[in-house]
């Protein structure tokens, strides 16, 4: 195997992370490989040879050029600061430069303790670790920036939560894992030379034609808020226009490429209610799918203060900071309304159609109407004249009216609505059907079989069944971290 790393964040000073080692799993064996990612990698690995791919990402035995490092980091925690992180089971391998010419990173997930682990075991048991695997390959195939998963491989322990499961390791690639607490964790400790370090590093990774066209006078660390602040704005109007739920929106679980990381509890939203939220850690419903927006930009607000003190002057950039936080509600209410304004078959929107919006989804509100398949039954409308169940006439003609103002035809109309729409999204009781099986029994073919099917999500499955919501009984209505 030959995988060709170039590893830039281990070059930085040494207190951004702690240098270890995945801890030895007594029987690694495969249980997913992504070919077609690894070529994008440009790792060479024979397929055919399971046991030397778990091996390697068990972490049992080092690559060549391997340098790994467990990274520093801090984080708001459900709106608590804590101070210190930090990779507490996930062991940075090192960085690739793909075949799009982008710098991303292989970690293992999962790889036993590091100097951050404090009380925890650094494992990871089955559940979660097929959940990232299914849920960012699905979110990558919908085209929402996302971390991806590379490998999963059984460790042949048993790792103890509520009960002993099996445990488990993925292999997570990411344009960088910098995130939000990164910053955070050189701003409480008042290393303002590191902050520099990490701003220049991040921009020079992730948006190296920021610098040279912003304004001569602008900090180079508001250039990046700047950057990260467009990018989340996207990013969060992508997954609320899914239905998709994070679940744990901490610092520490917000990246600055602009890439969902950390599926822990995460769940989309079948039936239509803004206030849904899976997590079982959730009480308040801080996270719940209608605060996305807000929890972001109060995120992004902690990004701004800890990056206020990469400049010697800290107060001189907070008319900056203020600004560029401020932008975040009106670019996001852009992306949402395009975003939106798509599922609805509608190329161009303004501020006119915000209340055609949102009357829909009051109508879908009263009507318990399950999120995506509403949009499947506008497209069976627009294509083959099949009235709509849960919508009003009344909405339905202002729908139709705006549609026939529009300069496009209808073909152009559906193509971008079944472009918005998927026909498969993985639903939770699906998710927690194919884990119950890997789980009691060791049974990894359903988990192939939905991870086929929501890698394809425009396709239409044979089996109907993966497209519709959950019935009363099937319904999962609590999702856990798996910490
Ligand atoms: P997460 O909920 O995965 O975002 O993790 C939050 C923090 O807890 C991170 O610093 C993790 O590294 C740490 N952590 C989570 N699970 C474990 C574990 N099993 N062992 C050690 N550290 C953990
Ligand atoms: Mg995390």
């Amino acid at each position: 195997m030959k995988i060709p790393f170039d590893n830039s964040y281990a070059r930085l000073p040494e207190r951004f992370f702690a240098r270890t080692s995945p801890v030895r799993v007594p029987e690694p064996a495969l249980i997913a490989w992504n070919e077609a990612l690894s070529a994008e990698l440009n790792i060479l690995a024979d397929p055919s040879d399971t046991s030397l791919l778990a091996r390697v990402f068990s972490g049992n035995q080092l690559p060549e050029g391997a340098d790994p490092v467990a990274q520093a980091y801090a984080g708001h925690q459900f709106g608590q600061f804590v101070p210190q992180l930090g990779d507490g089971r996930a062991v940075l391998l090192g960085e690739v430069v793909d075949q799009h010419g982008q710098r991303r990173d292989i970690q293992l997930k999962g790889a036993g303790r590091t100097p951050f682990s404090r009380g925890g075991d650094g494992r990871a048991p089955i559940g979660p670790v097929l959940r990232e695997y299914l849920v960012s390959e699905a979110m990558h195939a919908l085209g929402v920036p996302t971390t991806r998963a590379l490998a999963a491989v059984r460790t042949g322990e048993s790792v103890f939560r509520d009960y002993a499961q099996p445990g488990a390791i993925i292999t997570r690639i990411a344009a960088s894992h910098i995130r939000i607490g990164t910053f955070q964790y050189f701003a409480a400790r008042g290393d303002q030379e590191a902050l520099n370090t990490l701003v220049d590093h991040s921009l020079a990774r992730h948006y190296p034609d920021a610098l040279p066209q912003a304004p001569k006078e602008m900090p180079a660390s508001m250039v990046l808020l700047e950057q990260v602040v467009a990018r989340q704005a996207q990013l969060v109007a992508h997954w609320m226009s899914l239905g998709f739920i994070h679940g744990v929106m901490n610092t520490d679980n917000m990246t600055i490429s602009g890439e969902t990381i950390d599926y822990g509890p995460c769940a989309f939203m079948e039936q239509y209610d803004p206030q849904t939220v899976f997590s079982a850690i959730d009480r308040d419903g801080r996270y719940a799918w209608h605060n996305q927006p807000r929890i972001a930009q109060w995120n992004l607000a902690r990004l701004a203060e800890a990056l206020l003190n990469a400049n010697d002057d800290p107060s001189s950039a907070l008319p900056e900071a203020e600004r560029l936080i401020g932008s975040f509600m009106p670019q996001y209410e852009a992306a949402w309304r395009q975003r939106m304004g798509g599922k609805l078959g509608l190329h161009q929107l303004d501020e006119s159609d915000d209340a055609l919006i949102q009357q829909l989804l009051d109508e879908l509100y009263q009507q318990q109407a399950d999120f995506t398949q509403s949009f499947h039954q506008l497209i069976a409308r627009r294509t083959h004249a099949q009235a709509p169940t849960v919508v009003s006439a009344q909405w339905l003609s202002a729908w139709l009216d705006r549609l026939a103002q529009a300069d496009t035809t209808v073909d152009e109309q559906v193509a971008v609505m079944r472009q918005s729409s998927p026909s498969v999204i993985p639903r939770n009781h699906l998710v927690a059907e194919v884990i119950a099986a890997a789980e009691d029994d060791a049974d990894y073919a359903p988990f192939q079989r939905l991870l086929a099917v929501v890698t394809a999500p425009q396709h239409a499955p044979e089996d109907a069944r993966l497209m519709q919501p959950a019935e009363p009984q099937e319904r999962v209505f609590r999702t856990f971290c798996g910490t």
